[in-house]
């Protein structure tokens, strides 16, 4: 876990986004948030809290509440917990230029809690229960290895009674209501 790379690809001069100053994690429930980053390409940011950081997939088509539809997921590097509440503009020049907006937010039960989440994202999969505004009920993310780089996962609707099972566009429903 470290927020080095995290730090070195940002000015915090330049842009509004969070350092990286990591914080204590605390007794509340761990929480996610999902943030629609439309830089170059338009995707969603999916973060899981553990270990007292944000560890965060992209996901080009963001996450779907139909089983069928296994959405990639590329691991990028652990942000900061303060970045759950950033939305904003990022100027250009700085690494992520263009506007984030929180999409869904809430928290999560890690499910397989023979490991912690830090170890169960290490080996590669992982099973938990949203508990958010859009996302509910049970996910799995999965790497699939197949790169050869270890950074490509399928985020994965579970079948469960908050499963839809027609097409689901996260980019056809509206962000989170504040
Ligand atoms: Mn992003």
């Amino acid at each position: 876990m470290s927020l080095k790379e995290y730090q070195e690809k940002r000015k915090f001069d330049e842009t509004p986004e969070p350092t990286a100053e990591s914080r204590q994690a605390s007794e509340r429930e761990p929480i996610f948030v999902v943030q629609k980053h439309d830089a170059s390409h338009l995707h969603f940011d999916f973060r899981l809290e553990a270990d007292g950081v944000l560890k965060s997939w992209a996901v080009p088509k963001g996450p779907s509440m139909n089983p069928k539809e296994k959405r990639l997921a590329v691991q990028v590097e652990d942000h900061p917990l303060d970045y759950a509440e950033f939305e904003g503009l990022i100027p250009e020049g700085n690494y992520g230029a263009g506007t984030v907006e929180i999409w869904d937010n809430g928290t999560y039960t890690y499910i397989e809690k023979y490991k912690d989440v830090s170890t169960a994202i290490e080996e590669g999969i992982l099973e938990f229960k949203l508990h958010g505004g859009k996302l509910k009920g049970l996910f799995t993310l999965i790497r699939t290895n197949m790169d050869g780089k270890k950074k490509n996962w399928l985020l994965i609707k579970k079948d469960d009674p908050y499963a839809v099972h027609q097409k689901w566009e996260a980019i056809d429903i509206p962000s989170y209501e504040k």
